[in-house]
Order: structure tokens, then sequence, then C-alpha cells
């Protein structure tokens, strides 16, 4: 099946909003098997959305709108697409109740432009928005292409996809779906291609993504096909095969990011951390921090950009200061082993760097950072260039500040290879 999705609205056309109904949708599609063909943006004008309208009809098997279903004199999509489907709008008036209903419960005034949300092209399925008053409304169009509207508020846009859309759309095409992920860290999406080759026989009807973004390389797979059984045979071979290739760079699996894999470490180990920033300037602790539950084994965060504050706070030897400048190993380890004493704690880390765009050198470039681990298994300090904008430094540092740690934690060498 091959879907177009159209998102609608002033707003994201002018790129003051970024599309990310069309991001959320072209991703959970994937799981129905569902390939996404076209995608277009047009503005709040009956005249743009019926052209969209058309054209997509004219070459996708089902088509979702989003926006433009609320109740401002704005939001024209259901009367377009009524007029271009050919069926008239009609006043629902169990759909006008749910609203009323949901208006008086949270005892807000109702004006009367909210009873346009009613107006339902003749013959569609309604469907009940759980987080929001516009439902999603579905017409069949001519017994075999679905179009699918959707409110433009991506919350309650997501809500209806994951509850209608996507099991409507798997049922329609009746195909059995598998995916899994595999995160990796520290390599290249090239040196990963290289590694895990050409796709084998074990891998007929699965297709795999790289899908690279600065806190690694994820790769997923997906499997599709009309036997489940095939299906998840397939899932598990390829799982099996690709696993085996890359296992000493995967850090997780699904969606599980770094942190919570850190985080479980140090639970398990009973530790308890404490960080010492410079140019991350605090995002290593945020980071370890957004996990819930953190305070089991997160002490404090220090953030020590002078190097008075690395002297007052953590006690840097300024002598050392002196000799290495404030970006180097020995610092780096002084922070982390300042951090570990003056917290007592079990853990330290120390992160100090040049995050750019100014402040470098000849031997020490912007994107220099250097991080290091002190913790009962030992001290461990390494040097790194990243490369990219001010913001991208730091994410990365904290992004590798976490890698490094959950390599030291559990043993593992701290440069990622193959070895
Ligand atoms: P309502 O008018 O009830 O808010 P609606 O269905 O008419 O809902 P819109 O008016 O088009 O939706 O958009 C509502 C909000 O959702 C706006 O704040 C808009 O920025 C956001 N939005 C709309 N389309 C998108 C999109 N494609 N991606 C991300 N956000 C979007």
């Amino acid at each position: 099946m091959q879907i177009e999705i159209v998102t609608i609205g002033n707003e994201v056309l002018s790129g003051r909003t970024i599309d990310t109904n069309f991001a959320y949708l072209a991703r959970l599609l994937e799981e129905a098997s569902v390939q996404v063909a076209w995608h277009t943006t047009c503005g709040d004008a009956a005249d743009k959305i019926s052209e969209a309208l058309t054209r997509a009809l004219a070459r996708a098997d089902a088509v979702i709108m989003t926006g433009g279903l609320g109740p401002t004199p704005d939001d024209v999509t259901r009367k377009s697409v009524a007029t271009v489907l050919g069926r008239p709008l009609s006043l629902e008036e169990n759909v006008l109740a749910s609203i009323r209903e949901r208006i008086a419960r949270y005892k807000w005034r109702m004006p009367k432009s909210v009873e346009s949300m009613a107006l339902i092209p003749r013959g569609a399925e309604v469907w009940t928005n759980p987080v929001g008053a516009a439902p999603g409304i579905l017409i069949v169009h001519k017994d075999r292409q679905p179009v699918i509207l959707l409110p433009g508020v991506p919350h309650e846009m997501e809500a209806l996809a994951k509850e209608f859309v996507l099991p409507y759309l798997r049922a329609r095409t009746g195909r059995a779906v598998e995916t899994f992920t595999l995160r990796t860290y520290g390599l290249a999406e090239s040196i990963l291609h290289e590694r895990i080759g050409v796709l084998g026989d074990s891998w007929s009807g699965a297709s795999l993504a790289y899908l690279p973004s600065w806190f690694g390389v994820d790769l997923r797979v997906t499997v599709a096909g009309r036997d489940v059984a095939a299906v998840h045979d397939t899932a598990l071979r390829a799982y099996n095969e690709l696993y085996a290739r890359v296992q000493p760079v995967v850090y997780s699996e699904g969606s599980r990011n770094m942190e919570e894999v850190v985080g479980q470490q140090l639970q398990e180990l009973g530790y308890r951390i404490a960080t010492a920033e410079s140019c991350t300037g605090g995002l290593l602790a945020k980071r370890l921090t957004d996990v819930a539950g953190s305070s089991r084994y997160v002490d404090r965060g220090f953030v020590t950009y002078a190097n008075e504050a690395k002297v007052e706070l953590l006690g840097v030897d300024p002598e050392m200061l002196a000799a290495h400048g404030a970006v180097s190993e020995a610092v780096a380890g002084a922070m982390a082993q300042g951090a570990r004493e003056r917290a007592r704690v079990d853990v330290g880390v120390g992160i100090t760097g040049i995050a750019g765009p100014d402040g470098g050198s000849e031997q020490k470039p912007v994107g220099t950072v250097f991080i290091a681990v002190s913790s009962p298994q030992g001290d461990a300090a390494r040097v790194h260039r990243f490369f990219g904008t001010r913001a991208t430094v730091r994410e990365r540092a904290a992004q590798c500040a976490l890698d490094m740690l959950r390599r030291h934690l559990s043993g593992l060498p701290l440069e990622p290879s193959f070895e």
C-alpha cells in the first residue's frame, strides 16, 4: 500500500512550525508496512487543500491529512474534503454531544463555532479523540481509497494515529510486521556498513535502515510478510545475525537510551555518582537526571566553568591548571577525582573541553574534549575530537561521557571497536 501524507497549515508552510506530524506518522506507518510514497504540505486555503487531495487521490492508495479540523474560520479542511469527495457535511449529534460533554467536564465556555467540529462528511467513520475535541475522520472513497483526517495538534494527532490509524491500516494491508532496533555508539555508519556487509538469505523479507544521529547509529530492521510465523522466524534470524556482527558497539535495544543503561548499571552496582563539568555546562547531569528514579544513584553535579571554581569546588591543584591548562587530561582526571571525593560517592566524572566557536588552538582545536572517570574500578581518561557547532560538540561530549561510563563500569575496552 502506497500512502500520501498531506500536512495542512500556514504555520508549517512558513517554516515556523516544524512538521513533526509528518515525521511521527511516517515512522509509525513503518509498523504497518505501509510505504509513505508522497508527502505534501499546503496552506490553510480551501483551493490548496482541494488541489492537494485531488492530486493525492490520483496516485496514492490511501491519504492521511492532518490539520485544519479546529473551530476557527481558517480551519477549512473538512469543507474542502467534503467537496472533493462529494460527501456533504452534516451535523452529527453524537459527536456534538461528546464535544459538549468534554467542554462541560473542564468547565469551559463553549463558543458556537465549536459546533463546526461535529460537521462530518456523509458516510464517514468517526474516531473519538481521546485527548481533544476534534475527532479523527475516515472516509473510504469509492469503496477503495481510505482518506483519513486528523487534527493538527501533535499530541491529539499522535493519540488518534496510535489508537485508530495504525490498527486500521494493519488490518487493511493484512501484512504481519516485526521490527527491532539495535542502538550502537562509537563507530561511523560506513564502518558499521562494512562490518555488516550484504544481507544474506536469512534476511529475505527484511530491510535494514541505518539511522545516524549524534547519539550513535541505530540499526532498525523491519520484517514484513503475509505469514505471521515466517515473519517472526525471519526477524529472529535477522536479529541473531546482526547482533553477532555488531555486538561490541551495541549499547541498547529499542528506544532505551544511554542514560537509562548507565543508570541501571549504577543501580545494580549500588554506586552513587557525581559529575564535574566544564564545557558541557551540566548537560551530563541533566541527561542522568532525565531518568525517573535517578535520585537513587545521582548525588550531585558541579558546573565548574572558571579555573577558580575547579579549585574551590573540586580541589583541583592550581599548579596543575597552570602547567597543563584547564583543557587537559590531567585536569579532567582531577575533576573526576575531586567530584568523587567532595561528594563522597563511588563514581566521579570530569569533562573539560573547547566547545567553540572560539578558543581553539593548533594543539587543542575546537571540539577537543577530555573526559575522565574515577571509580572503584580505577581511573581512566581519554581525549576526543568532536566536530560540529557548539551545541553539537556539547551533546556529543555528554553522550560520549555516558558511553565511557558504561564501558568503564562493565570492564569493557574504553575505545569502541569490533575487537
Ligand atoms: P485546532 O484548530 O483545534 O487547534 P486543528 O486540527 O485545526 O486544531 P491546526 O490549527 O492546523 O490544527 O494546528 C493546531 C496546532 O498544531 C498549531 O499550534 C500548529 O502549530 C500545530 N501543528 C499543526 N500542524 C502541524 C504539523 N504538521 N506538525 C507539527 N505541528 C503542527
